[in-house]
């Protein structure tokens, strides 16, 4: 698998070219090109800004579809979370887990059950080490990919714990096999993601050599589908759910640090925030501190761009649905072990930096301060690049040039309209020249 894999896409035929994109891109992914919007898959992390922003519907994440389903002999549903938040009057999980099984999934198995135990690690981890604080989350893979690629002093601090979904799908199959008898491999865990990144976590994990999750449905495809389930299940649902407040917690901004019952933490939301608290931490202002959550999206998963409820009121449904659960209901004792903790480094991939060694970065660096000083400083977004000064780090990468500035290209135009007139006054001058030499002789 392609280290650099991710679930953004465009879609050309819609894509009109009008740069609203390149703006949006945390991480300045998004170039246009020849009037289409073309991603550099190492820089992107699937935050999916550019899904959310793009007024053509040109942006997309890619997905599996429901057909997978009959890929295997027996399968399971992994619900995030979030999921609850997505429905209007919920009162009690049951409901959604059953209609997920009416749906066609054989079992299901709460993302949120694993959370409760990735919480308890999480806890027992950051309290024996205290070297690494603030220890950061890394249940967001936005946040983690961001990291990898632009904050490799901060790789030590991250939480080496595998995501609550993979925990799922490992305890999932697990159970499966000890009911049915069956070989993991005719058993499909399917996880229903409120985002692209957790898409992508789960094709090309990050921490992990391998994930067992075998498909990932988008939360916006299945809530449609569960509707009707819903109804029919909703007098008597089966007793399925086994998350407590915490799990259900986790689907929303503060749930995962409100799980480690410490007071000294700090949880932020939204892309730009998170960026702004890594450089902070960086910047080493937050020492004091044990734990970082950080969430890409705003109000956390709830916040995903493949949920369909407003963030904000999925969180205050979530709150009302833990209001009358128990703390926890899963604990270690649950026979997870090393399936929890990483088991792959993460290591520092440096796909911003300019050149190869230093020396050839900091020439790059000074030959881009020079072209900046070329360009009129106005961020237009007319040459495909967000700003001036992506332009001149493309052009001295060699993927630009110069006279992509249409400032640059107008006074180009312009000088050379100048020499043309002066190359045609002065053949104009030699031409009477030789007239007034042709008349004397
Ligand atoms: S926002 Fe980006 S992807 Fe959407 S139409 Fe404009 S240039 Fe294309
Ligand atoms: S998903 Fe995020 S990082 Fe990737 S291109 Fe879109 S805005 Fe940029």
């Amino acid at each position: 698998m392609d280290k650099f894999f991710n679930s953004v896409r465009l879609n050309s035929d819609l894509c009109k070219g009008c740069i609203n994109c390149i703006k949006r891109c945390p991480t300045e992914a998004i170039r246009v090109r020849n009037g289409k919007a073309v991603i550099t898959k190492e820089f992107c992390i699937d935050c999916g800004e550019c899904i959310r922003i793009c007024p053509h519907h040109a942006k997309v994440a890619i997905y599996d579809q429901l057909d997978l389903l009959k890929k295997y002999e027996y399968t399971i549903a992994l619900p995030a979370p979030s999921l609850y938040g997505q429905f209007h009057n919920l009162e009690d999980i049951n409901i959604v887990l059953c209609a997920l099984k009416r749906m066609g999934f054989d079992d299901v198995y709460e993302v949120g059950g694993a959370a409760e135990v990735v919480s308890e690690l999480s806890r027992d981890y950051i309290k024996k080490h205290r070297e690494k604080w603030p220890i950061i989350s890394t249940a967001c893979p936005s946040v983690v990919r961001l990291i990898r690629v632009r904050f490799p002093n901060l790789i030590e601090h991250l939480l080496p714990i595998r995501a609550p979904v993979d925990i799922a799908a490992v305890l999932a199959k697990r159970k499966a096999m000890k009911e049915t008898g069956l070989p993991k491999d005719r058993i499909g865990a399917i996880f229903i993601s409120p985002c692209p990144a957790k898409v992508t976590a789960a094709k090309n994990p990050l921490g992990n050599q391998r994930s067992e999750i075998d498909g990932t449905f988008a939360m916006k495809e299945i809530y449609p589908v569960l509707l009707p389930y819903m109804k029919e299940v909703c007098k008597q649902p089966e007793e399925l759910a086994i998350s407590g407040k915490i799990g259900i917690s986790w689907g929303s901004t503060g749930g995962e640090a409100g799980g480690l019952l410490i007071d000294n933490y700090l949880a932020a939301d939204g892309i730009e925030n998170v960026i702004n608290v890594l450089e902070d931490i960086e910047d080493q202002k937050f020492e004091h501190l044990e734990f970082i959550e950080l969430n890409a999206c705003n109000g956390g998963c709830v916040g995903g761009v493949l949920t369909v409820e407003n963030p904000y009121l999925a969180k205050v449904k979530l709150k009302r649905l833990r209001k009358y659960l128990p703390v926890a209901c899963n604990h270690l004792e649950q026979p997870v072990g090393k399936e929890a903790l990483w088991d792959k480094p993460i290591e520092f991939e440096p796909v911003f930096e300019l050149g190869e060694s230093i020396e050839e970065s900091i020439a790059k660096i000074a030959k881009v301060e020079e072209l900046i000083e070329k360009f009129p400083g106005l961020d237009c977004g007319c040459c495909g690049a967000p700003t001036c000064k992506a332009l001149a780090e493309d052009i001295v990468r060699g993927v630009a040039k110069e006279t992509d500035c249409i400032h640059v290209l107008r006074q180009y135009i312009h000088k050379l309209s100048n020499d043309l007139s002066m190359l045609d006054l002065n053949q104009g001058g030699l031409k009477n020249e030789n007239r007034k030499g042709t008349d004397s002789e």
